[in-house]
C-alpha cells in the first residue's frame, strides 16, 4: 500500500469509512502525500497530458477570445486576467503571449494564479517570470477588478460525492476497507433533500454524482463578472446533467484502479455543466451555450493559426504539430469529450465561439 493508502486505512479503521469526496481530496492535495502537493503529473514521462501541453494554438485561441471581450467590454485598465489550477503555467504563458497583439491589454493585465499545490505553484513562478503572478489558495482573494479568468481541467479534479439510488433511498458510496485493502462500499441509506430533483429522471441502481465545492466556486466568480466585468473561459470533459459514475483514476497515461494507489494516480470525475450553468446564471450573468471543445477552436481560427504555424515547420515536428491539431479539435480525440462554457456580464455579447444558451 503507498504511504497515504496506509495513512487512511488506519483512519478508516479507526473512524469508519470515508466519503468518496474525502478520500478523493487526500488523494489529490494531502500535504504530504498528495497527488498534486507533491509532484509535476503532466506530459509523455508523466501521468496525463492537457490541451494546452499539446500545442501552443490552444492558449492562443483562448488569449484571442479573452482580449475580444477585453476590447467588447471598452478596455478595462486594471483588469485581473486569472487562471484557476495553472498546471505548469504553459496555458497563462500562451494567452499572455497572444494578448500582446492587442495595444494596451498586457500593461493593463494583472495576472493571478489560484494553485493549491506547492510544487505546481513554483513551477508557475519559473514558466511565468517576469510577469508577476499573484498566488491565492481560492478565488474569493482574487482583487475586486473586471475578471477575465480561465479554468482548463480544474473543476474535473474537486472533489465528488456519489450517491447510488437504492430501492429504499440515497446510499452514499463510501471507501472503507475489505481484507485489509481501501474498497469502495455504500453506506447507510439517508434522505438527501439536494437528490430529491433526481429522483423523476434516475431508477434503483443508478449513480448520481455532486461536487459540493463547484458550486461556491462558479458563483464567486460569476458575482464578480456580474459586478465588475469580465469573462470566465471554462473547459474540462463532461455533460450536461450528470448521471452515471465517471470517478477515475490514471497513471502513466493509462486507466487504473482509483482506490489502489491514494496519491500516486490523478483522480476525476466529469463535470456537470449544468451545475456550472445554474451557479453562473445564480450569480448574476449570461451563461453561453455548452459548446464542444473542437467547434469551438474551429470557430476562432485554430486551422487559420495551424496552417500558419505548419508553414515554418517540416518533418517530424510538422507531423507531431498535426496531430496535435487534430487531438485538440477532432471529434474522435478532445474534440467531443471536452466542453466549454462562458460566464459574461448580461448586458455584453457572447464571446466570440459561442452561442448565447438556448
Ligand atoms: N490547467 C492546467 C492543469 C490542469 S490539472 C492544464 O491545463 O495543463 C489541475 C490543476 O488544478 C493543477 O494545477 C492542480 O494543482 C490544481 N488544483 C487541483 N485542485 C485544486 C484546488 N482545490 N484548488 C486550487 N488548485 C487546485
Amino acid at each position: 500500500m503507498t504511504p497515504l493508502g496506509q495513512i487512511l486505512a488506519r483512519r478508516i479503521a479507526a473512524d469508519g469509512p470515508m466519503s468518496v469526496a474525502d478520500y478523493m481530496a487526500d488523494c489529490l492535495l494531502h500535504p504530504d502525500h498528495g497527488y498534486y502537493a507533491t509532484r509535476d503529473p503532466f506530459g509523455m514521462g508523466g501521468d496525463f497530458t492537457t490541451a494546452p501541453e499539446i500545442s501552443q494554438m490552444f492558449g492562443e485561441m483562448l488569449g484571442l477570445c479573452l482580449a475580444q471581450n477585453w476590447i467588447d467590454q471598452g478596455r478595462p485598465a486594471p483588469f485581473v486576467l486569472a487562471e484557476v489550477g495553472p498546471g505548469r503555467g504553459t496555458l497563462m504563458a500562451d494567452i499572455l503571449r497572444a494578448i500582446r497583439a492587442v495595444p494596451g491589454m498586457t500593461d493593463a493585465a494583472e495576472v493571478h494564479l489560484v494553485e493549491a499545490s506547492p510544487v505546481l505553484r513554483a513551477r508557475q513562478a519559473g514558466t511565468l517570470h517576469g510577469h508577476r503572478p499573484v498566488w491565492h489558495d481560492g478565488v474569493e482573494t482574487l482583487p475586486d477588478l473586471p475578471l477575465f479568468l480561465v479554468a482548463n481541467e480544474f473543476f474535473d479534479a474537486l472533489p465528488i460525492r456519489q450517491f447510488e439510488r437504492t430501492a429504499e433511498g440515497w446510499a452514499e458510496r463510501q471507501v472503507g476497507l475489505r481484507e485489509g485493502r481501501l474498497a469502495p462500499g455504500l453506506g447507510p441509506v439517508t434522505r438527501y433533500p439536494a437528490l430529491a430533483a433526481r429522483l423523476g429522471d434516475t431508477r434503483p441502481g443508478d449513480l448520481v454524482e455532486t461536487c459540493p465545492a463547484l458550486p461556491g466556486i462558479a458563483a464567486s466568480i460569476g458575482a464578480r463578472i456580474a459586478a465588475l466585468g469580465g469573462v470566465a473561459l471554462i473547459i474540462d470533459y463532461g455533460g450536461w446533467h450528470s448521471l452515471g459514475g465517471t470517478f477515475q483514476a490514471l497513471k502513466a497515461h493509462e486507466r487504473v484502479d482509483p482506490f489502489a494507489t491514494p496519491g500516486e494516480a490523478d483522480l476525476t470525475a466529469h463535470v456537470d455543466f449544468e451545475a456550472l450553468a445554474t451557479a453562473f446564471a445564480g450569480a448574476g450573468t449570461a451563461v453561453t451555450a455548452m459548446t464542444p471543445q473542437g467547434v469551438f477552436l474551429e470557430r476562432l481560427g485554430i486551422t487559420a493559426r495551424a496552417k500558419a504555424l505548419a508553414r515554418k515547420l517540416q518533418g517530424a515536428a510538422l507531423d507531431a504539430h498535426v496531430a496535435a491539431h487534430r487531438r485538440l479539435t477532432h471529434p474522435e480525440e478532445m474534440g467531443q469529450l471536452f466542453k466549454v462554457i462562458a460566464s459574461y456580464p448580461r448586458e455584453c455579447p457572447p464571446p466570440p465561439g459561442f452561442d448565447p444558451l438556448p
